[in-house]
């Protein structure tokens, strides 16, 4: 059974107000993307697919395959709009059979870890919907338009979710196929889709297991995260 990934790196970043996207910016002298790799090419991962701006794909496979030799990836795909039309554009260069592993991972995330990446594929054992996640910390509020709270859900119910996200291919490329076969109708802003487990609970009505994840395992979004980001570098000499 082989065990694939799936790294987007197709976004602009806006909350990072940068020049460049956030995933190319260079912390502690490498780009944030080359740590994300990483952790993949020195796991069990048999092959990544890199989605990136359709502009950077001749610089990513120069930079990432050449340069670093990441010789895990098999192909570098142009990403969509949105990270769902990304995540579209990645299935389809994935050449696997039905009960394969697909692990989706957000590029901007680079301190996965080994233990996390285990755990994921031992949950795939018996799961074929598996995402990471670690218990909040703080009070979560629902808030109306006017800034008011509406509601106080329970906090030990409230888990946020990282990445990797990681399925078995079938039910992962079914449940893309229904929501791309949905936007080529129309409109699916409603659903506003921000991770992958949502496709597959929306389309699939498949349960969806979570897996713990690391408060470490951070997604880099706003200024502030680089300063973690320096230090968890440094922590692990990566
Ligand atoms: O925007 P957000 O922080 O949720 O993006 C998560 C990941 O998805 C990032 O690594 C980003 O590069 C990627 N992405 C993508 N294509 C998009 C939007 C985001 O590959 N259109």
């Amino acid at each position: 059974m082989k065990n694939i990934a799936i790294i987007l790196s197709g976004g602009v970043g806006k909350r990072m107000n940068l020049d460049i996207p956030k995933q190319y910016m260079e912390i502690e002298g490498k780009p944030l993307l080359y740590y994300t790799i990483k952790a993949f090419q020195e796991s069990f991962i048999d092959h990544i697919i890199l989605v990136c701006g359709k502009d950077d794909i001749e610089n990513c496979k120069s930079e990432y395959i050449t340069k670093y030799g990441f010789n895990k990836i098999k192909a570098v795909v142009a990403g969509g709009k949105e990270r769902y039309n990304s995540v579209i554009n990645g299935l389809k260069a994935v050449n696997c059979n039905s009960d394969d592993n697909i692990y989706i991972h957000d590029g901007a995330r680079p301190f996965v870890s080994l233990a996390i990446l285990d755990r994921t594929r031992l949950c795939l054992d018996s799961e074929k919907a598996c995402i990471v996640g670690v218990a909040v910390k703080d009070t979560i509020k629902i808030v109306d338009d006017n800034g008011y709270v509406v509601d106080t859900p329970k906090r030990d119910s409230l888990y946020m979710i990282q990445t990797p996200q990681a399925f078995k291919y079938e039910l992962i490329k079914e449940a893309y196929n229904k929501l791309e076969e949905l936007e080529s109708k129309g409109s699916i802003a409603d659903l506003k889709i921000t991770d992958d487990a949502m496709v597959v609970e929306h389309f699939s009505g498949h349960k969806v297991k979570i897996v713990a994840g690391e408060y470490e395992n951070i997604k880099i979004t706003s200024p502030e995260d680089i300063i973690t980001a320096k230090e968890i570098i440094r922590e692990r000499q990566l």
